[in-house]
Order: structure tokens, then sequence, then C-alpha cells
């Protein structure tokens, strides 16, 4: 590995500007064209990247501002989905959320992230991390039985469906010279909490990993010289987490994925605690999340070298980056606070600096 130790990233989003919140609303709505959205986004992401920058943060993104959501940019760019379909009798408030659902054949009709990402190359001279959603998790998150039988009978069938799609949006990615490609499965994450499994109705958590494994698998295959990470987290809205657990139950799962790296959650008491890093494989790098990003504390560079420390006692620093635990604001709606953001972000560089001088 050719980067300095304790290297540093981001996870995607950032928390948007209150503007940029009201126009993803309105472009959303069709009070704005998508084109003349654009424009004006054009002149916030640049704040989005000199934010990143002056924090220090290593690996950083556009923070994912001109998505609505982290998945939702999927439907976003390819036909073949209904908008705002509710679930019928959701219990799950993510459920509840009006989210689509595939109604039709998927096709492609423009890039799902190409564009952020050749801006953002284009702004910053650091290395870049550019995250799409794995198929497992678009698969999860976008078939209803409600809804989708008729175009894919089985929600397995549709993620299939995803997959060549987001092969080659990771083609374009490569193209444009991201450094790291992030694809963010949190479904697989959310396996962990039983009473999650029980409202989805998942007997076998095995086949959903297998799944997920060969999703990723067949994204990532012949990509040979591209930094992937898989992002499992547990979803999150508002400070709130949508389900809780230590990863016990899909660690093993990690291994077989052909990625080299895995951002994961461990800042957050909810992510039920450092232990299962014990099993965590040998060849992987981990992206230890170390700032918790759903409190409202910012943490001292201290505060984060300790939960570093302890992670070094299970997984050997030369495979230990850093990152907060998840995207700050997965989705516009998603009300978080973008000073409290820098300062965390800022705090994990220089805990990531104390490190290297303490540990190089
Ligand atoms: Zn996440």
């Amino acid at each position: 590995m050719t980067d300095q130790l304790f290297s540093t990233y981001v996870v995607g989003s950032l928390p948007r500007l209150q503007w940029v919140r009201e126009l993803i609303e309105e472009r959303k709505r069709g009070k704005i064209s998508w084109e003349a959205a654009e424009r004006l986004l054009d002149s916030a992401v640049p704040a989005a990247i000199a934010m990143q920058e002056r924090a220090g943060v290593d690996y950083i993104s556009d923070g994912e501002w001109r998505r609505e959501s982290y998945v939702k940019v999927f439907a976003d760019a390819v036909d073949g989905f209904g908008y705002d379909l509710h679930v019928e009798g959701a219990t799950h408030r993510a459920s509840q959320l009006p989210y689509p659902a595939v109604v039709s054949k998927i096709k492609p009709r423009k890039p799902i992230a190409a564009d952020e990402a050749r801006f953002l190359k284009q702004h910053t001279k650091a290395k870049t991390i550019v995250a799409i959603p794995s198929p497992y998790t678009v698969g999860r998150r976008m078939w209803t039985a409600e809804h989708s039988t008729k175009a894919y009978p089985k929600r397995e069938e549709f993620m299939e469906a995803c997959i060549p799609i987001i092969r080659q949006e990771v083609k374009r990615l490569v193209d444009i010279g991201v450094e790291a490609i992030q694809l963010d499965d949190p479904w697989l994450a959310l396996l962990v909490d039983p009473e999650y499994r029980e409202r989805e109705g998942i007997k076998d958590a095995d086949k959903e990993k297998a799944l997920s494994v060969h999703c990723v698998n067949e994204v990532t295959k012949g990509f040979d010289n591209v930094a992937f990470s898989v992002h499992l987290c547990h979803a999150h809205f508002n400070r709130k987490h949508g389900t809780v657990g230590p990863y016990d139950l899909i660690i093993d799962a990690l291994a077989p994925m052909n990625v080299q790296r895995f951002a994961m959650e461990f800042a957050t008491p909810d992510a039920g605690g450092i232990g299962v890093l014990k099993r965590f494989p040998k060849n992987k790098v981990l992206g230890l999340g170390c700032i918790d990003h759903t409190d409202k504390n910012v943490e001292t560079p201290e505060q984060v070298v300790q939960r570093v420390e302890a992670a070094m006692e299970m997984v050997p620093k030369e495979n230990i980056t850093l990152n907060p635990d998840c995207g700050f604001s997965p989705s516009s709606s998603n009300p978080m606070d973008l000073d409290e953001a820098y300062l965390k972000l800022k705090s994990m560089s220089q805990a990531a600096q104390l490190l290297r001088e303490k540990h190089g």
C-alpha cells in the first residue's frame, strides 16, 4: 500500500446547506429543471470540497450534495422506477418514507455518479472517493412485492439486472481517474438486527449475505487495479440509527468480497463495539468508523486516537484507515450540521497525524 499510515476518508455525504436542500426538493417536485439545478449546484459543491480539504481529509467526496439520497441516485439515472410509492402497512419509519420502487424493466438513462466525479476531480488535487449503491442495497430498497413483481418476479432478478448498470458506472469512474470507489451496501449490515430481519420477513440471513457478496463480486470482477471500498452501516436519520447490533452476523461475508477495504461503524454504541474486529479478515483494510456522526459532541483528536488504538489491538495498524461511521447526511432531507461535520472531520485528521507521530 502506497498510502500513508492511518489515511483518512469521508464516507460520502455531508450535511447540505439549507438552500441546497430546498433546491433538491424543488427539483424533485419539478419546480426547477435538472439542468438549472445543476448550474446552481455547480456553485455550491466547491464549498463542500474546500471544506474537506481544509479539514485535512485525505480522500474526499463532493459531499453528495447533488443527490437526493445515496440510493435514490440510482433511480434518478435509470428508467423503470415509479416515484414516491409507499409500502402499504410498513411499520418501519424508513419504509414509510415515500420511496421509488421498480415498476418496469430498468434501462440506464444517464450516468449515475460520473458527472459528479468529473466535477469533483476538476475542483480538487486531493484523492477522491465516489460512492455508488451496490446492487444488493438497490434491490432491497427499491423492489417491493406490491409494485415490482410484474417487472421482476423476484427481488434477486432485479438485483441481477442492476449489476451491468453499476459495472458500467464503475468503468466510467475508473476512466475519470477516481482514486477510490465505494459500494454502499448498508442493507447487508442491517441484517445484524433481529427486529429488522423480522420486519423484512428475512428467515435465511446466509442467503442474503451470499446475494450481497455475489453482487459486489460481479460488480468488481475484472477491475483489478481499482481501490474498492464497501460501506456497511446501520442506516440513520436525524441522529437515530435505523437498526442496532454488532457486526457478528455478517463479518464472515467480508473475506469473500473482492474489495480491499470496508468502511464500518465503530464509534456509535449502537454498532455494538469493536469486539467483532477479532474476526476481521487479515487481508483486508479496515475503514474504522472513529467519529460518531449521530453525536452532537465533537470528539477531541485524543478521543479519536483512543478509538483507533483500541482497534489496533485486533487489526494491524498498516490495515487501518480512518473514517466517520457513516456519511453525515445520506439523504438531502436529513437535517445535520455542516459546521459540526467540519469540526469532526478536522478532529479525525488531527488524530491521524497524532497516530503517525506515535506509531509511524
Ligand atoms: Zn452509512
